[in-house]
């Protein structure tokens, strides 16, 4: 999960917020994107505001050190067991694509859901994480990438899929070619249908986690798919050039159980 913010690595990006600001404005979608910068605190993978200390540097991201039910974890122990209901409605479109300083990020406007039970979500956005955050066995793969679903401000579900070099997939191309480097966003060539970042067997694990960023919200229904999809390690590198490494450590596991099932 991501929440934007204004640092990147251990550079304060204060001195850009004008830019980023002026993009901002520029993009009517990232209005929310807008206010979660203003409120955020300043938070990194690594060094003093890095991941071990997150739950230190604001009463509002508590979660980050105290919470029981925190994400990413390992994957390794799970129960089979038939996964509810679930069917997602997700529109092709030619979303503009962002860097909000944390990773790169596409808006999804409204309209596509996704049904989990009896509730509905909202798509909200999806964006990427390298290395992978979860992890299988204890391996990670190159990236991942997290759908996210929302009812409300509160309530979650994020789908996850790991990335491994192979293959070319042409929507991921497509984000990764209209990546801005810099705080931003840009438009993206041409639509992309989203669905084709999904694997072809729909073999998932499903547990209740957090956000992987701060305020790292727990109350989040992950679905991780057990097969990776395949992307171009040219597209890979693409993304790790702006952000060399974006990925929370595995957190504890506690009283969680895992489950697999198909969907
Ligand atoms: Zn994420």
């Amino acid at each position: 999960m991501q929440w934007p913010i204004l640092t990147i690595g251990n550079v304060n990006l204060n001195r850009h917020r004008r830019t980023f600001l002026k993009a901002l404005a520029a993009c009517p979608l990232c209005a929310a994107l807008k206010v979660e910068a203003q409120e955020s605190r300043h938070w990194t993978y690594e060094g003093e505001a890095g991941s071990e200390k997150w739950g230190e540097l604001d009463s509002a991201y508590q979660a980050c050190g105290t919470g029981t039910e925190q994400s990413p974890i390992d994957i390794k122990s799970y129960q089979m067991a038939a996964i509810e209901d679930l069917k997602f409605d997700w529109q092709p479109a030619a979303y503009p694509v962002a860097n909000n300083g944390h990773t790169i990020q596409i808006n999804v406007p409204s309209g596509s859901t996704l049904s989990l039970g009896t509730e509905q979500f909202a798509f909200r956005q999806f964006h990427f994480h390298s290395p992978s955050e979860h992890s299988l066995n204890g391996e990670r793969s190159a990236m991942e990438v997290h759908f996210v679903h929302a009812l409300g401000s509160k309530k979650f579900v994020v789908m996850a899929v790991l990335l491994k070099p192979g293959q070319r997939n042409e929507t991921f191309a497509t984000l990764m070619g209209s990546a801005p480097g810099k705080l931003g966003t840009q438009p993206i060539s041409q639509p992309v249908d989203i669905k084709t970042l999904l694997p072809a067997s729909r073999a998932v694990f499903r547990y209740r986690g957090s956000l992987t960023t701060p305020p790292c919200t727990e109350n989040v229904d992950w679905i991780v798919f057990e097969n990776m999809v395949e992307v171009a390690q040219t597209d890979i590198n693409i993304f790790k050039l702006i952000f060399p490494m974006n990925a929370r450590p595995a957190q504890k596991v506690n009283r969680r159980f895992v489950l697999k099932g198909l969907i």
